[in-house]
């Protein structure tokens, strides 16, 4: 069987993981940083969770990659697979399977790896497309009418109805393969407590929990309705302005594991329908 139930946590976050050290310090200098070099295989990605992968290479790789994400990558493979669709030119992969029949495949080859790959396992393959010089990641993002539409719609009741009803809990950032949003801390050594001469880690962060922009004498978002509205506006305004893509890849995650069972589908419906 090709196709996984939908994960809790998307395989995104392997490369971008709960609480990680970003650098190291020992005697007051900064030490070797520690990333995950380990080569790592992952195996039957479907489509969805292959576009995240891609559109969070481009938000850790631009304008300056990432480093600790960026090891990472590096040291991994990535084959996806599908039962009925086949890979498009701006899904970047080392190889996509789609079986065909008898425990065959047609192998779409995107990198060395991947034809090291069909090389060793030609048995498998009835046949294999090279299609590494076709990759081209989509550059323009269709004009976006959602800005217009969120941006009319700011003071509407459907915030203060979802303020009603969510409890600010960030789950649908945690479990959604497009948010990348962190926290930092500085972790000093403690004998006995921490087990770093000195580091500095990363955890995952929510724009929805309650003190997420809040700074030393001030919250920019204390109400939740705005908050709720910020992550609309992130995903379906700002990402695409700023990188061509908008923060969904449709995987569903979000709604599936909110305990107040809100569906975001449901609310750009409603605004589409009342300021589109
Ligand atoms: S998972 Fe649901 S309840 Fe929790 S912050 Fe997100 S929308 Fe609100
Ligand atoms: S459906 Fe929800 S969890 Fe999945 S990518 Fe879109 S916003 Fe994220």
């Amino acid at each position: 069987m090709l196709h996984y139930p939908i994960t809790t946590l998307p395989p995104a976050k392997y490369f971008f993981p709960a609480r990680q050290t970003i650098l190291e310090f020992k005697n007051n200098r900064e030490a070797e940083k520690e990333s995950d070099k380990k080569n790592k295989v992952i195996f039957g990605l479907s489509l969805f969770d292959l576009k995240a992968i891609n559109r969070l290479d481009k938000i850790f790789g631009e304008p300056t990659q990432d480093e600790v994400y960026g090891v990472t990558r590096k040291n991994s493979i990535l084959i996806s697979m599908s039962e009925d669709f086949d890979p498009k030119n701006d899904q970047a992969f080392d190889l996509h399977l789609r079986k065909t029949g008898d425990n065959k495949y047609i192998a779409w080859v995107g990198s060395k790896q991947g034809q090291k790959i069909v090389d060793a396992n030609s048995d498998l393959f009835i046949k294999s497309k090279d299609i590494r010089k076709k990759y081209k990641p989509s550059k323009k993002y269709p004009k976006n009418k959602r800005a217009e539409i969120l941006a009319n719609s700011k003071g509407d009741k459907i915030w203060d109805k979802l303020a009603e009803i969510c409890f600010g809990c960030g789950i649908c950032s945690y479990v959604c393969p497009m948010c990348y949003c962190f926290d930092t801390e500085d972790i000093v050594k403690i004998e006995g407590i921490t087990k770093c001469e000195g580091c500095r880690q990363r955890s995952w962060d929510s724009c929805m929990t309650a003190d997420f922009a809040a700074i030393s004498s001030h919250d920019f978002r204390p109400e939740l309705r705005d908050r709720i509205y910020n992550w609309y506006h992130h995903k379906f305004v700002r990402m695409p302005k700023e990188y061509g893509f908008s923060g969904c890849v449709s995987c569903k995650r979000c709604i599936t594991y909110c305990p107040a069972k809100i569906n975001f589908r449901e609310t750009l419906d409603y605004l589409e329908e009342k300021y589109g």
